[in-house]
């Protein structure tokens, strides 16, 4: 099962998770109980390390990152 990685506009936090593709676009709650969060494009079901440099979607606010262009490392 493909796994798809959010981010919480919340409390900031990015959280993954595994779930049909018909499902990806579906709201998912972070582990906080938060609903308000995005789905990054992140690598797709690969089983291993997350992309450190997961693009940011546009018109964030309070950023986490260290350059949030995606120019990370
Ligand atoms: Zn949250």
């Amino acid at each position: 099962m493909p796994r798809y990685e959010y981010r919480c506009r919340t409390c900031g936090d990015t959280f993954e998770l595994s779930r049909p593709m018909a499902e990806s676009a579906a709201p998912a709650a972070c582990p906080s109980g938060h609903g308000d969060t995005v789905k990054l494009l992140s690598a797709v079901a690969v089983g291993g390390t997350a992309a450190a440099a997961a693009p940011r979607p546009s018109g964030g606010g309070s950023g986490g990152g260290c350059c949030g262009g995606g120019c990370c490392g």
